[in-house]
């Protein structure tokens, strides 16, 4: 589906149309190829992707170079006219939803009506925030003096984006690092660069060159870029294990950091609830996206006097949701995004079969050489969704986050001992409690160390709210006025009045 872009104000050499066939680096306005690439594969039908670039450390130095050289007009640019620009390329991406959602089911696995979805999102990340009010702040205003308190931009900003949700989580980087007045280099991950590479040839229209660049490369490219004296600030949403190479990379040049990490979301759910209702919900958040949410449910915690009938109403649900190919009728669980987490996801189904846990429902994935087939599904990285009987608080799947569909179901007794089990992790991203009594469920939300509780649902993100991850979730915060704060460093200016 080829649509305008344009050239923009930067009168570069940008593609006429986005054809989602051909995709280049974009740096200083340009589409840029390298000698080497790589593709990937659609990880339902294990057909190859088109080629992408390798970026070089030549590639690395010119991105920055072009960065630094836009940051000062552009964050000389004024606010509203840097909000107005992002608007307009929120309007171009909702024009193109289509065509991306078609391109990230593809690149991603994820069901179409997830990818469209996530197209929606993405857009509403730029829109909101582009109208979030960024005033100085008044400290002191009298006869003396005004004290005020100003956000200036960093200067050269990467993110680093990750493979579950690549578009939303790119544009929930790009809206406030470009708001703010900083540049921004994007580096997808290697498993989905095809969305994160258009995304930003279509806003070559809306900035000036050099503003916005996507760098797409292999392993090599993320260390070369937290490495980098130019860069200023590094956003990186991802793993906790690759969270801590980041900062520790980062630290060596003072660069300013954001880390949203891992999650193991706990969602409580007490014996008032509608059962069928809650199980519902609770099986949908998380297995949506296959469980490959930081902050899909990971524990589920049900009182014990209503245990049995949930993990029925549970499983009953888990087995209606169909398992397949994205772009099939009526398909809730694609496959499992690329092989290393397929690896990852069918080593906890191995550890639960091991230590003899009990599995009310799945456990099955794609035979790829040594594991039962799902029946019907093709070569992809198919895992069904699996529901776990009352496994050890100690066992992998309670301890560890699977990134996949696989969910244990724990008895609970007492309030006291449920919140101590739900805080008994490392991570503390987001977490649910489900009740009928909205006092009880305050009280409980207050003691959760999670950085997002819901109550009577999960996940309900939002562009204009503060989002961060307690513990080894994260550091910092993204998205709502601290997420704008985040690309800036604050400067308090004491002005005498006579
Ligand atoms: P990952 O850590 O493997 O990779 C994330 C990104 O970091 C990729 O772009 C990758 O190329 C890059 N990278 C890898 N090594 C690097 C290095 N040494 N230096 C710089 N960059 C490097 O994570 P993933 O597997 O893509 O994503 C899954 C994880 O992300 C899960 O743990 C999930 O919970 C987490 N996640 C967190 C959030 C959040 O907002 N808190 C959102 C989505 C995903």
């Amino acid at each position: 589906m080829a649509i305008d872009t344009k050239n923009g104000s930067n009168g570069t050499a940008v593609h006429a149309s986005l054809d989602f066939t051909t995709f280049r680096n974009i740096i200083n306005g340009k589409l840029v190829s390298t000698t080497q690439t790589r593709h990937t594969p659609n990880p339902s039908t294990l057909e190859p992707n088109p080629e992408v670039p390798i970026a070089t450390p030549q590639d690395v130095d010119d991105a920055v170079a072009s960065a630094r050289a836009a940051a000062k007009g552009w964050a000389a640019t004024p606010l509203a006219e840097r909000q107005k620009a992002v608007t307009d390329f929120a309007a171009a991406l909702r024009d193109n939803a289509d065509a991306f959602a078609q391109m990230l089911v593809r690149e991603q696995g994820k069901p179409l009506a997830v990818a469209q979805d996530e197209l929606n999102r993405a857009a509403q990340w730029l829109e909101v925030q582009a109208r979030l009010p960024f005033p100085e702040e008044i400290v002191e205003d009298s006869a003396e003096r005004v004290v005020k308190t100003r956000y200036v931009p960093v200067g050269v900003a990467v993110g680093i984006v990750p493979w579950n949700y690549p578009v939303m989580l790119a544009c929930g980087k790009i809206a406030p690092a470009l708001i703010t007045g900083n540049a921004l280099i994007v580096k997808p991950s290697p498993f989905t660069p095809y969305c994160n590479l258009k995304l930003v040839e279509l806003a070559q229209a809306f900035f000036p060159s050099g503003v916005i660049q996507a760098l797409s490369g292999d392993d090599n490219l993320g260390p070369w870029l937290t490495a980098n004296e130019g860069v200023d600030k590094v956003s990186f949403t991802g793993s906790t294990a690759t969270g801590k190479l980041v900062m520790q990379s980062c630290a060596k040049t003072l660069k300013r950091v954001t880390l949203e990490l891992g999650g193991n979301d706990p969602a409580i759910i007490f014996p008032d609830v509608d059962i069928a209702d809650t199980a519902a919900k609770t099986a949908q958040f998380a297995f949506l996206n296959s469980g490959q949410i930081c902050v899909a449910i990971k524990r589920i915690y049900v009182h014990s006097s209503i245990y049995r009938e949930f993990l029925e109403a549970f499983v009953a649900v888990t087995k209606s949701l169909q398992v397949g190919d994205g772009l099939s009728e009526g398909v809730f669980v694609g496959p499992v995004q690329n092989k290393m987490q397929y690896d990852r996801v069918r080593g906890f189904l191995d550890n639960i079969q091991a230590t003899k846990a009990t599995i009310a429902y799945g456990g099955a994935t794609t035979d790829h050489g040594d594991a039962p087939a799902v029946q019907g599904l093709g070569k992809g990285y198919f895992v069904q969704p699996t529901v776990v009987d009352n496994p050890p608080d100690t066992s992998r799947i309670v301890v560890e986050e699977p990134f996949g569909p696989v969910v244990p179901l724990l008895k609970w007794d007492t309030e006291e001992e449920v919140i101590a089990r739900a805080n008994n992790s490392d991570a503390g991203l987001g977490a649910s409690i489900w009740t009928k009594d909205l006092q009880c469920a305050e009280r409980v939300a207050a003691q959760l160390q999670a950085g997002s509780v819901w109550v009577n649902s999960h996940l309900d993100l939002r562009p204009d709210a503060t989002f961060a991850g307690h513990k080894k979730s994260g550091i910092g915060a993204e998205w709502g006025v601290e997420g704008l704060r985040s690309y800036c460093n604050p400067q308090t200016i004491t002005l005498p009045k006579a």
